[in-house]
């Protein structure tokens, strides 16, 4: 077998760091990518723009990762947001904070970020492979010995930076699960997250292309509220998508596995209690109560939503808005606090822009990413199980746990 020191599966976000900082340090590091270039997904990202991580506080970035934030602290106390953008700075890529402390390339090109990246694991002196697909980890005696791709490739470690399984057109297809069962780690169920859903009837069709700002939307699973999120959503040919649609999607994709009924609740005036916007209803209707209800209701909504308005709330649009019953009234005011739609599916994998679940992080040293099953074993990046936010989280995340599992394996080399 040829002789290797480390070997990186995977020239995503995760691996290129763990290449570099790995070589970094005196290691001799070969990094393979299944695909022909390094860094595809990386180079689609934040719509080619790439958000790469968030100027936001330690604790803030933990909680948005949910359940297990916790297991990343130590990744981002060793290397952070200012850590990157220094790297990235230092590389030739400056780096701007825009709305949301979201941090882009000032290029605004994801691919200068690839290109960077793909430069720091080279200049350290990592070698990559492409079109190289690992099948099979190598082990003895509970050790890593090499792996397996197209021949058997010996190695005192290996790092496992494969992804999840989403956009698997990107090469992250779901193979680091495969490889860390192999060796027997545990798997938390993978489903897809960040992911637009779909509804029933035909109301988002109607409204589809139709942007909203500034609304909250609620989940309820089984008419209870579990989530809420308030900012934009965007209605499709299939459903709901947009920033808060796919920052619920967990917990949306969570119930419709255990196949609970979900709701997705929107509130269309979320500045104004029921009273206050019983309120200006009325004193509308003193102002302008002459004017048939459709043209009425244009003064609160958006064109696009009026029919879908007239027809759920069944008011007549010819009706004078001084003649509207009291019923008629809450049936309004009811109806743009609690826009409802049911929530029949999620898109696939195709569409979802992580992966939640993966490999047990109660199965990883937080301090290290060592496996604690096998020697020699690292995982880094959206293989293990965590899946943040939107707004650079999910990067950060990759870069973070590369950046430590090729510190802690280049410190062994
Ligand atoms: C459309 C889209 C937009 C996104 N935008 C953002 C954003 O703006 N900000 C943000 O924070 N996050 C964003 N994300 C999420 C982010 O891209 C991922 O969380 C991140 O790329 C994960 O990094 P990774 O290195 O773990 O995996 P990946 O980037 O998926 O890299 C894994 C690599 O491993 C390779 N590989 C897989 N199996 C094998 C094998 N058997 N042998 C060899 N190689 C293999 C793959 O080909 C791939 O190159 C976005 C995701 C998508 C899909």
């Amino acid at each position: 077998m040829a002789k290797c020191e480390i070997i990186v599966i995977g020239a995503g976000a995760a691996g290129l760091l763990a290449a570099g900082e790995a070589a970094g340090q005196g290691a001799k590091v070969t990094l393979l990518e299944r695909m022909k270039r390094p860094g595809r997904k990386l180079s689609i990202t934040g719509k080619g723009r790439c958000n790469l991580t968030n100027d936001d506080p330690v604790e803030e970035f933990i909680f948005h990762f949910g359940r297990n934030g916790r297991f990343l602290r130590q990744a981002f106390d060793r290397f952070f947001s200012h850590d990157l953008v220094e790297l990235l700075g230092g590389l030739g890529v400056p780096t701007t904070v825009e709305q949301g402390g979201r941090i882009f390339p000032e290029s605004e090109k994801a691919l200068d970020v690839v290109d960077a990246l793909t430069r720091f694991a080279k200049n350290a002196g990592a070698v990559t492979r492409t079109n190289v697909r690992v099948t099979q980890l190598l082990t003895k005696q509970k050790r890593i010995v090499g792996v397996h791709a197209t021949e058997d490739i010996a190695a005192d470690a290996v790092i496992i930076a494969t992804g999840g399984v989403s956009y698997p057109a990107t090469g992250s297809s779901g193979d680091g699960y495969q490889l860390a069962r192999q060796v027997g780690h545990t798997i938390a169920p993978v489903r897809p997250s960040l992911v637009p859903v779909e509804t029933g009837g035909n109301t988002a069709q109607r409204l589809q292309g139709l942007s909203l700002r500034n609304v909250a939307a609620k989940v309820l699973v089984e008419g209870k509220k579990k989530a809420e999120e308030f900012g934009e959503m965007l209605f499709t040919h299939f459903g709901l998508s947009g920033p808060i649609i796919l920052r619920l999607s967990r917990v949306m994709v969570d119930a419709l596995q255990d196949k609970k009924n979900v709701t997705v609740s929107i509130d269309l005036k979320p500045a104004l209690s029921e009273e206050k916007l019983d309120a200006r209803l009325l004193r509308d209707i003193e102002e302008h109560g002459k004017r048939q209800s459709h043209t009425f209701v244009k003064g609160l909504l958006p064109g696009k939503l009026l029919p879908v308005c007239m027809d759920l709330t069944n008011i007549a649009p010819d009706k004078p808005a001084n003649q509207l019953t009291a019923a008629e009234r809450m049936r309004l005011r009811t109806w743009l606090k609690d826009f409802r739609f049911e929530i029949t599916g999620h898109r696939p994998w195709e569409e979802a822009i992580i992966t939640a679940g993966g490999v047990s992080t109660k199965e990883i040293d937080p301090r290290t990413m060592a496996s604690r099953l096998v020697e020699g074993l690292y995982f880094a990046g959206e293989v293990i199980d965590i899946d943040g936010s939107t707004g650079g989280y999910n990067l950060q995340a990759a870069f973070s746990t590369g950046w430590l599992a090729g510190h802690a394996a280049g410190a062994k080399a």
